[in-house]
């Protein structure tokens, strides 16, 4: 069940639509915040006093501007970069870049809106931003992405630090591109400053297991809902969308728990292979050779693929969203409820609509939301940034060990969030609460600034 969206709250809201107009991911965001924070106010009248959601609502600082670049014909090039510092009452500004051609400023504001909660929620020192750009990857050569990437640091290297903005990777950004980033921002610079980006190479100041942390703790996240109800992974039937970064460590973690992933997509379709999908088939066409899932069904004549529909219609125990925002829609979570599914975890950023959303918490099965079921990514760069600040480089099994613990604490502050407000395993309500209340009274402490 949802609360009644608060009066005050509605008109923050109204204001907020009103202020940016034409950002429909961004009043995506922000309502379903808002939503949930009516419970909040009433316990803590100061938050309304010192005009906290106000304040929360507006990115602290908004660059955007100009990456010419040439391609390999010598071509002139334009595209046009973000980066939205939201909030950093707990600490630099810190969240992804993403290449995507859809990418604008609403989407670099939803996405800098939900990095200040769930970077909140990893109890660890980082405030909230996003960037990027609207340039597409797709089909570029190494050397193209070279230039983009050399051209997009010469403006933002004057708003990175480690002590001021953190930026990583997101869609479309990994360690290649981070790679180049990285390179331009130390020349320019001439400073080896490794914690002014996370996501780096294991042999440039990189953390192990960051590479794998979102799909890692995507899927610890899933066997805690499971496990709050007497249940866990130990031979589910699971079905990812996506195959990139965070769909691969996902299925690899699923699988390591016992569960069968059947199914994973890519923007043209899906594949089925009810054996369980072969990971390293999947790395090999992603990852080296950068190609459509499609291929998948050359290597393995025994898998389907099926062009152009919705991964959702395989019938799953768990579902998990990896893709992109709104991938999900009430329609497709009217099917996976009808065939039988139990637990829904988000990978990706707001992969599911509002209505969605709705669909799972009437059902009453687990549904986890981004910002708390993803956040192990974002953590482990927290965990980077706290191995370059002291020169020191940890072991897998350490740093799994602390991703783990994080992503336990973080599904135990949501299910207890939410208890207190009435509303036992609604953890959208718990995320929202239990994040908001950390920026909130962050925010207090130190005044109108
Ligand atoms: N882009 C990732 C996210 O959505 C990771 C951000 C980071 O590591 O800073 O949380």
């Amino acid at each position: 069940m949802r609360f009644k969206f608060d009066e005050k709250l509605q008109s923050i809201f109204q204001e907020v639509l009103h202020r940016n107009p034409g950002e429909i991911e961004f009043h995506q965001a922000v309502r379903e915040v808002l939503e949930t924070l009516g419970p909040v106010l009433a316990k803590y009248p100061e938050f309304t006093d010192k005009k906290i959601i106000q304040r929360i609502c507006e990115p602290e600082r908004q660059i955007i501007f100009r990456v010419p670049w040439r391609d390999d014909n010598g071509e002139i090039q334009i595209n046009r970069a973000f980066r939205v510092e939201f909030n950093s009452a707990l600490g630099p500004y810190k969240g992804g870049l993403r290449f995507h051609p859809s990418v604008n400023l609403g989407i670099v504001k939803f996405l800098g809106f939900e990095q200040v909660f769930k970077n909140a929620l990893t109890g660890l020192p980082i405030g909230g931003g996003k960037g990027g750009s609207d340039f597409d990857p797709k089909g570029k050569t190494d050397s193209e992405i070279e230039s983009f990437c050399q051209s997009m640091m010469l403006e933002l290297y004057r708003h990175l630090g480690e002590y001021t903005d953190v930026p990583a990777g997101d869609i479309g950004v990994g360690c290649r591109e981070l790679g180049y980033l990285f390179g331009q921002y130390k020349r320019i610079t001439n400073r080896y400053e490794s914690g002014v980006l996370t996501g780096k190479g294991l042999g440039w100041g990189g953390s192990r297991a960051r590479k794998e942390a979102t799909g890692y703790g995507v899927v610890i996240f899933t066997q805690e809902m499971l496990r709050a109800r007497g249940d866990s992974l130990e031979g589910k039937k699971v079905v990812v969308s996506g195959s990139g970064n965070v769909a691969i460590y996902a299925i690899e973690k699923a699988h390591e728990l016992g569960a069968n992933v059947i199914a994973c997509s890519d923007s043209g379709g899906f594949i089925i292979d009810e054996a369980g999908i072969e990971l390293p088939l999947v790395q090999q066409i992603k990852e080296v050779e950068r190609r459509r899932i499609s291929a998948y069904v050359e290597l393995k004549k025994s898998s389907r693929y099926i062009e152009g529909s919705s991964v959702w219609s395989v019938p799953c125990d768990v579902a998990l969203p990896c893709a992109t925002q709104n991938e999900l829609t009430g329609r497709d979570a009217k099917i996976l409820v009808e065939n039988g599914c139990l637990a829904v975890a988000e990978g990706a950023n707001m992969p599911t609509t509002s209505e969605g959303i709705q669909i799972f918490q009437d059902a009453d099965i687990c549904f986890g939301p981004g910002k708390a079921a993803n956040a192990g990514g974002v953590a482990t760069s927290a965990l980077e940034m706290q191995q370059n600040a002291s020169r020191d480089s940890w072991s897998s099994e350490y740093t799994q060990k602390r991703l783990q613990e994080i992503m336990i604490d973080i599904h135990t502050s949501c299910y207890e969030t939410a208890g207190e407000f009435g509303e036992e395993g609604n953890y959208v309500l718990g995320a929202n609460v239990a994040g908001f209340i950390r920026v909130a009274r962050a925010m207090t402490a130190m005044g109108v600034i």
